[in-house]
């Protein structure tokens, strides 16, 4: 066909509509594909091609021609292609930005390119070999190099390993092939990750009765081809096999499978159960891998290489042909929120993904979001249940530990007495042990016990939090440091010191009590750099350290059979986070912390400490009783107006000085507010229309305000939300204004 509609990618309202170009003869052009166009007076821009048309309706000297194409297939599927247009409708967005979302950012503007290795192939036939080695004896090198290709049994080798085993032989192996006897070529080779991995065995366990019957639901419907399920197993419970065999059953069918991890630190766990299983057919996509491993393994997936891959948030956009299976596990993370634009929500992808493409999709969680065990409420998911652990494994012992009664009792230590009896028993047992520490930033911040000052960052308004090893008050916002005070500034008392806990001082604390046991802490300080993740957990599970201590990123997912005591050092911090998610948070985080604690054959108990023990969020988690936090929870949100049943939404304006922002929010907040008042959904649908302060009201030197509201009624959220996109993009010069839904914090 002669003309082409493309997506310039330019992600500005004004262009978000296609664009006719020519197609010069002899370029073969498909939808997805990505070329180079003129655009206005830029000479060359990249675009993709979205329809091939075979008249324009434009007079011919109004229409330019493709300049060429980037690659010589489609980078966008055209699955994706319609999913990414139903981004833009839901999450209002231009097209181009949904598009980036399909392939890796670094391919825009060519910036990964491939790698290529050099190959020596011999070209001797097998019965002249002895002959022609013989001939070249007064060539020593030229010999050996000869030789070691004839002991390979592919008889080629790279350039670069025989440059490592031979020295620098470059003009013999060049004389080789003037000679005839070797054929050098380039070729490209693929960058790995994880590339070298300890294999567990490959063996099948026998299914418990409980995943026989779930697979029972769900091994149907991946024959089928259609289905949205929810597994809802608590901790232990065996879900990983249940994925794997539903993959399989996928790989079985010719289809292939997304598996979808919460956090970039449980990927390695699940590539090696699933290279353990499907060899080298598990590919990895998230956002630690270097631009060249994530290029290569994108490329691996497009050209139909793989039938698994397992990733983070945006492997739900993996290029895969014929998907079968979408699994989301630990479905009610907040990871699965995107909330930089395009805004988007995992789960909802992946449903409308599955719809598509005739897949089935899986949400498991010990824990399930209120949102999506909603849903199995209402029949809009189909709810599988493993309600115990694998073999009859009991639950672990919760004992929760008042530690108002500790301070009463004179202990100032950051354990209790029961925590540290249990840590000393779980160790005299020869087995290891977890303590979870609250995201740090919460708890360590300097205060004086005299008059109450608590030492803040200038810049933004929140406590600062001490760091032990430098010694130093840091902001989490914006990174500021300042030495630690030694007299109040606020009454010259010296009585000032630092409160609460941190990874460091709790690992400090075992060191104190257990001087010769080994230790390993797991936070954002030691997980900086690329594979740490991956290499602290393989430590810990090798044993090289009996206790780890650690954030968020411990709590879920890992699977650690020697761990018997899990301690919990303060669940005070979760409880009162500013946010009406806090109790959810709260009781998924302990629920799943607690769950790491006796998940083989030994059993497990776990220390949870609080200065608030009668919290239902804490009681339910202490008896792992979901239903019940479920409904306490819901029977709140639904008094208090709180999703889902009603939509949160805000505009947060941010800018230099207060005046600008709070100018600018109180503009929007009367738009809102006429907007509201003609449609007459004021008070009816909308309730709690506020402009403020935030809470957080200088954050890196910039002051906040928003403009709140909640939203009762469904059909009047999408148009409230598209209103409010539409005002956000037109914001003061040197002003900052975002649309959040449902933010993940509102601070
Ligand atoms: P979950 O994800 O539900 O918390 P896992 O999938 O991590 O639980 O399984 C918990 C443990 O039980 C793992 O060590 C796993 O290898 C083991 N396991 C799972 N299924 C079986 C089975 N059918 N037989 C024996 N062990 C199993
Ligand atoms: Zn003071
Ligand atoms: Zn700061």
């Amino acid at each position: 066909m002669p003309f082409c509609q493309v997506i310039v990618d330019i992600a500005h309202e004004d262009v978000d509509h296609v664009f006719t170009y020519r197609v010069p003869r002899g370029m073969a052009l498909c939808p997805g594909m990505r070329v180079h166009v003129p655009f206005g007076r830029i000479r060359r821009v990249e675009g993709i091609v979205v329809e091939m048309v075979e008249d324009c309706g434009l007079p011919p000297e109004r229409i330019r021609d493709v300049t060429d194409t980037l690659e010589d297939y489609p980078a966008v599927l055209p699955s994706l292609l319609t999913l990414a247009r139903k981004i833009k409708e839901t999450s209002f967005c231009t097209l181009a930005q949904a598009l980036r979302l399909m392939f890796p950012a670094q391919m825009r503007g060519e910036r990964v390119s491939n790698r290529t290795q050099e190959i020596a192939v011999l070209t001797v036939e097998p019965a002249v070999r002895a002959q022609v080695l013989a001939a070249q004896q007064r060539a020593p090198k030229r010999a050996a190099v000869l030789r070691a290709l004839m002991e390979e049994p592919s008889g080629e080798l790279p350039w670069e390993t025989i440059r490592e085993r031979l020295g620098d032989c470059r003009p013999m192996l060049n004389m080789l092939a003037r000679q005839g006897f070797v054929r050098l070529e380039r070729r490209e080779v693929l960058r790995r990750p994880y590339g070298a991995m300890e294999r567990l065995s490959g063996q099948d366990p026998e299914l418990t009765a409980q995943q026989r019957e779930v697979l029972g639901s769900l091994l149907p419907a991946v024959e089928r081809g259609s289905g949205a399920f929810l597994l809802y197993g608590v901790t232990g419970s065996g879900k990983t096999e249940v994925f794997i065999r539903a993959v399989r059953r996928a790989a079985q069918l010719g289809k292939t499978a997304i598996v979808l991890v919460p956090e970039i630190a449980l990927t390695p766990q699940m590539v090696m159960w699933f290279r353990s299983r499907f060899g080298e057919d598990a590919a990895v996509l998230h956002s630690r891998l270097s631009p060249g491993e994530r290029y290569d393994e994108w490329r691996r997936i497009r050209r139909g290489e793989v039938r698994v891959v397992i990733g983070a948030r945006s492997a739900v956009f993996a290029p895969l042909e014929n998907v079968g299976l979408v699994i989301i596990d630990e479905e009610h993370e907040q990871s699965y929120l995107s909330d930089a634009a395009p805004r988007y929500d995992a789960r909802e992808v992946a449903r409308m993904r599955c719809r598509e493409e005739g897949a089935v999709l899986l949400l498991a969680s010990a824990t399930p979001s209120m949102r999506s065990f909603a849903m199995a409420g209402r029949g809009d998911l189909t709810l599988l249940e493993m309600p115990s652990r694998v073999k009859n494994r009991p639950m672990p012992d919760v004992h929760v530990i008042d530690m108002r009664e500790e301070l009463g009792r004179g202990n100032r230590s950051v354990f209790s007495g029961a925590l540290l009896t249990g840590l000393k028993k779980c160790l005299d047992a020869g087995r290891q042990a977890i303590l979870f520490v609250n995201r740090r930033g919460y708890a360590t911040f300097v205060s004086c016990r005299s008059c109450g000052y608590v030492v803040t960052c200038s810049q933004c308004d929140v406590s600062m939090t001490y760091h032990s090893g430098e010694n130093v008050l840091r902001c989490h916002y914006c990174g500021q440091e300042v030495p630690v005070p030694r007299v109040c500034p606020q009454c010259g008392s010296a009585y000032i010191k630092y409160f609460g806990v941190g990874t460091q001082r709790v690992e400090e604390e075992v060191r104190r009590f257990f001087p010769d046991v080994p230790t390993l802490r797991m936070d954002n300080d030691t997980t900086r750099t690329r594979d740490a993740h991956a290499t602290l957990i393989e430590r810990f599970r090798r044993g090289e350290a009996r206790v780890m201590i650690g954030t968020q990123m411990i709590a879920k997912g890992l699977d650690f059979p020697n761990v018997t005591m899990v301690g919990i050092v303060a669940a005070d911090a979760m409880l009162s986070l500013p946010d009406y998610r806090a109790a959810e948070r709260a009781f998924q985080l302990l629920t799943q912390v607690a769950g790491r604690a006796g998940r083989a054959q030994a059993p497990g108990e776990v220390f949870l400490q609080t200065y608030d023990p009668g919290n239902y969020a804490v009681q339910a988690a202490s008896r792992q009783d979901y239903r019940a936090f479920f409904e306490q929870e819901m029977a709140r949100r639904r008094r208090a107006l709180f999703p889902p049943y009603t939509l949160i939404a805000r505009l947060l304006y941010e800018a230099e000085e207060e005046e600008d922002a709070r100018r600018e929010a109180e503009a929007a907040m009367r738009q809102m507010e006429a907007f509201f008042e003609r449609r007459g959904y004021l008070r009816k649908y909308v309730v709690a229309l506020r402009v403020m302060a935030c809470p957080v009201k200088r954050i890196r030197g910039k002051s906040r305000w928003q403009v709140t509201l909640k939203i009762v009624d469904q059909p009047v959220c999408q148009e409230a939300v598209k209103k409010m996109s539409e005002i956000a993009q037109t914001p003061l010069e040197g002003c900052l204004c975002l649309c959040q839904v449902n933010p993940s914090s509102m601070m």
